[in-house]
């Protein structure tokens, strides 16, 4: 008889069940032997079933794969270098935490796995019930309830096992767990690396080796490594160290647990009372159904009070210093004369980059909470808690982790979403995950904010902000999923890690890698498009005869028109008008494309070229605020309307270059990037449209937040802004 063979594997924890399962299938017909070099005990019996040959193999048990002991490293050893073809795990469901860590390794080998609930009679009796359909989809696996020492169930194990031998699909599940941004980037970095050592790496995979050299796993140590390989591991080591104060070996196995407590919650129901730690009890109150929402968007209003009222003070330092340096710089020049360097210098660079680097210490201090969150275990919590919400929209709670990168930087969220393993709900985040407001847009609300909106309403106004993007992205969204990505939600396990106190190393090295970006790109690319802009708005001047006998804030709108930035400005302003923004606006926005934080720094230059040479210092007037010169010639020409317009305008508007190749780059296609980019500005203009008509007709915010006494309209002359000195383009004795 030509009967197919299938070599299956039994694995699992001590006392499972494994040889009562082993011996009810085989019967008789088993033979015994050791594994070559050590005394294990090798069981191995034949049952043939529905035409197949199925020859099992009962594994040593073991709690893990971790090489702690010989039994371990035989087992792993079998299910790595013989390949079976089915590998049952046999887990005690009464137990069921516990043996599913031997579960999450085995997984991670890549191998045809079935998962045998065993015991499943005591798990009965404790009260506990299994989502098997779950359980399957998150393991990619085929899994069956058994009672080994009643026979019950076996015929279904065999079914199951024949299945998924036939099954030739290789969709893997070896990155069922992702063990966070901090180890992935170190396992990436690694498996290249590991990549050079053929033999080992062809043997064990470039993931799983490098996983279980950052986990010092004795037996893979041993097996002789390059110096450079070693070295490469050190130093991964030492970093994640630093970071989590810990061991990654023990930081990796806490993250195991993790995705263990996920499993649990989102598969296993509980009838009967069972125990509780501390964790349990605090997630009792922060995954409450009516609790867990409110509590995470009350976290996120203390986040962004926190933002203003410290970071405010040491604003105030940094600004200072620029003040002084475009003092300084300036007091080079004789006070009237007309030098390009000097704009240059102080209105283009300082006015450019120094508007933007003023906002620094918002920067750090969001990431700061923001890590916080995500360290101490909260942010994991937070996609839980999520889920019901996001389940609704079609997409999955999983898909809140890149949304939350999104507060960050938009291109490494969109990067993010490969944890997204279906297409459709991958491809919907990628589409929507520019509107979850980005560090890039903090400087603008941070800019216009103080100006516009009195104390009490700036943590709130900003906190608004956030929710208007995530509340957007949540609509487009379910629109997405019932239009162009139909289809049925994946599923995807989520974990709950045990909450831990972060370490302050951890916190500073997330602050520091994140504020160096930004001083990176202030110093970079921001000064490039800083110089680019100033040159813009300042060339072609205007002929002297234009500007004679001009009042000094005409000249200097005249001026500001007649350059190229004005040109294209006052171009688009019939487009932008109905929005409430003037050419100024439309020629920040352009800017704003090649990065964000350009708007502001576009704005800062268009409100002070021209301008005369005190015009970055704050004056000392009696009102207690202490607004930035840039910030009083803002409120002089917008009001809170116009500004929370622009503000409205520039969360949900086109996303920068950026984010636009790396959503080509993700979906490989450009007509995504484009689809987006259009679709998004589409709905920007659509929604600050709206916004601002009925704004408008309603008489709401119209009038300026300082008295009017303080603020004139923009055509006569300001008093709180202007120089006393003849602006120097409008000095014809300097041509
Ligand atoms: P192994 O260490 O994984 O090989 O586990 P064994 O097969 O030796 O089983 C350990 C104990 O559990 C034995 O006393 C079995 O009779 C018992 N056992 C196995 N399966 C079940 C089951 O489904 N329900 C119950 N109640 N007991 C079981
Ligand atoms: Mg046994």
């Amino acid at each position: 008889m030509s009967s197919k063979k299938i070599t299956v594997a039994i694995a699992g924890n001590p006392n499972s069940g494994k040889t009562t399962i082993f011996n009810a299938l085989t019967g008789a017909r088993q033979h015994v032997g050791n594994y070559s070099g050590v005394t294990v005990e090798r069981k191995e019996g034949t049952r043939v079933y529905k035409g197949y040959e199925i020859n099992f193999v009962d594994l040593p048990g073991t709690y893990s794969l971790a090489a702690n002991s010989v039994e371990e490293v035989v087992a792993r050893d079998y299910l790595i270098l013989e390949k079976p073809d089915v590998v049952v795990n046999v887990i005690d469901a009464g137990n069921f935490e516990r043996n599913l860590y031997l579960s999450t390794q085995v997984v991670e080998l890549n191998v045809p796995l079935v998962l045998a609930l065993n015991m499943a009679d005591l798990a009965e009796k404790q009260g506990l019930t299994f989502d098997k359909k779950k359980l399957g989809k998150f393991f990619n696996a085929e899994v069956v309830s058994t009672i080994g020492s009643k026979g019950f169930g076996l015929n279904d194990l065999l079914d199951a096992v024949i299945a998924k031998s036939e099954q030739h699909d290789n969709s893997s599940s070896e990155h069922l767990i992702n063990y966070g941004e901090d180890i992935e980037k170190e396992l990436e970095k690694l498996a290249d690396i590991v990549d050079r050592e053929h033999a080992l790496a062809a043997k064990y995979g470039n993931r799983w080796l490098s996983l279980k050299m950052l986990e010092q796993d004795p037996d893979i140590m041993s097996k002789g490594h390059k110096q450079e390989v070693l070295d490469a591991v050190d130093s991964s080591i030492a970093k994640l160290d630093r970071i989590f104060g810990d061991h990654p070996e023990v930081v990796i196995a806490e993250k195991r647990y993790g995705f263990i407590s996920g499993i649990f919650g989102q598969c296993v129901t509980l009838t009967a009372q069972k125990h509780h730690d501390i964790s349990d009890t605090i997630d009792k109150v922060l995954l409450n159904r009516i609790l867990g929402l409110p509590i995470f968007f009350a976290l996120m209003y203390i986040v962004f009070s926190l933002v203003f009222l410290a970071g405010d003070p040491l604003m105030g330092h940094i600004e200072s210093l620029f003040e002084w340096l475009s003092g300084t710089i300036s007091s080079f020049w004789p006070a009237d004369t007309d030098s390009q360097l000097k704009s240059l210098l102080v209105d283009g660079i300082i006015g450019g980059v120094g508007g933007v680097v003023i906002f620094l210490p918002n920067i750090v201090l969001l990431f700061l909470a923001i890590s916080i969150l995500e360290d101490s275990g909260y942010m994991a919590r937070a996609a839980f808690i999520m889920d019901r919400v996001m389940k609704k929209i079609g997409l999955h709670g999983r898909s809140f982790i890149p949304m939350v990168i999104g507060f960050g930087c938009t291109v490494p969220a969109i990067m993010g979403t490969r944890i997204l393993e279906d297409r459709k709900s991958r491809f919907t985040t990628i589409l929507i995950l520019p509107l979850m407001s980005c560090g890039a847009r903090l400087p603008i609300y941070s800019l216009i904010i103080p100006a516009f909106f009195p104390k009490e309403w700036r943590s709130f106004t900003l906190w608004i902000m956030y929710i208007i993007g995530i509340v957007t992205a949540i609509i487009a969204a379910t629109i997405l999923r019932r239009t162009l990505f139909k289809g049925e939600t994946g599923i995807f396990l989520m974990e709950l890690p045990p909450y831990r106190t972060p370490t302050a190393r951890g916190l500073m090295i997330h602050i520091w890698e994140r504020s160096w970006l930004y001083l990176k790109k202030a110093g970079t690319t921001l000064l490039a498009i800083s110089i680019v802009l100033w040159a813009l708005s300042t060339y072609p001047k205007a002929p002297d005869d234009m500007l004679s006998g001009l009042s000094e804030e005409a000249a200097q709108q005249t001026s500001l028109q007649y350059s190229i930035a004005g040109r294209v400005g006052t171009f688009m302003e019939p487009a932008l008008k109905p929005l409430g923004f003037d050419y100024r606006v439309g020629t920040a926005l352009i800017g704003a494309l090649a990065a964000k934080e350009v708007f502001v720094a576009q704005m800062g230059i268009v409100f002070s070229i021209g301008d005369a040479d005190e015009n970055l210092t704050a004056d000392e007037d009696s009102s207690l605020e202490n607004y930035t010169p840039l910030q009083k010639k803002l409120q002089a020409s917008y009001t809170p309307l116009k500004a929370f317009c622009i503000m409205l305008f520039c969360l949900i508007s086109a996303p920068c270059v950026a984010t636009l190749a790396i959503s080509k780059r993700e979906t490989g296609s450009w007509k995504w990037a484009t689809g987006q980019f259009l679709g998004l500005t589409l709905l920007a203009y659509l929604m600050t449209l709206t916004v601002y008509q009925v704004g408008s007709a309603l008489n709401i915010g119209t009038g300026s937040y300082k008295t009017a006494a303080q603020v004139q309209t923009p055509t006569t002359t300001d008093s709180t802004t202007t120089a006393t000195k003849p602006l120097p383009i409008n000095n014809s004795s300097n041509y």
